[in-house]
């Protein structure tokens, strides 16, 4: 099935600087509010059994598809947005996930 991403979490990495990655997203159709947690295992695993993962423009309405990449310092797969999506609809102008019990 088809996941929509509505928030993310990243945590920083310890070296170099600006290496942060998600960590965990919130999932759901609501942009404002996440149904269900997913830790980047979670999606990694999901996107292996051939599920995918998008995020949606909150003014365009346009969907980018988010895929998995290995990153080579931390020596694990993390996700990204695919190249074709806009400043609109990326995973990194997502919200940061507020997770209410
Ligand atoms: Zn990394």
């Amino acid at each position: 099935m088809d996941y929509r991403i509505v928030c993310t979490e990243q945590e920083p990495a310890q070296n170099p600087p600006k290496h942060a990655h998600i960590v965990a997203v919130g999932t759901g159709t609501d942009p404002d509010k996440a149904d269900q947690r997913l830790t980047l295992t979670q999606v990694i695993q999901k996107m292996d059994n051939g599920d995918r993962f998008y995020t949606k423009g909150l003014r365009t309405g346009k969907i980018a598809w988010v895929e998995k990449y290995w990153c080579s310092y931390c020596r694990q797969h993390h996700i990204r947005s695919s190249p074709d999506a806009t400043t609109d609809n990326n995973l990194d102008s997502l919200r940061y996930c507020s997770w209410k019990s």
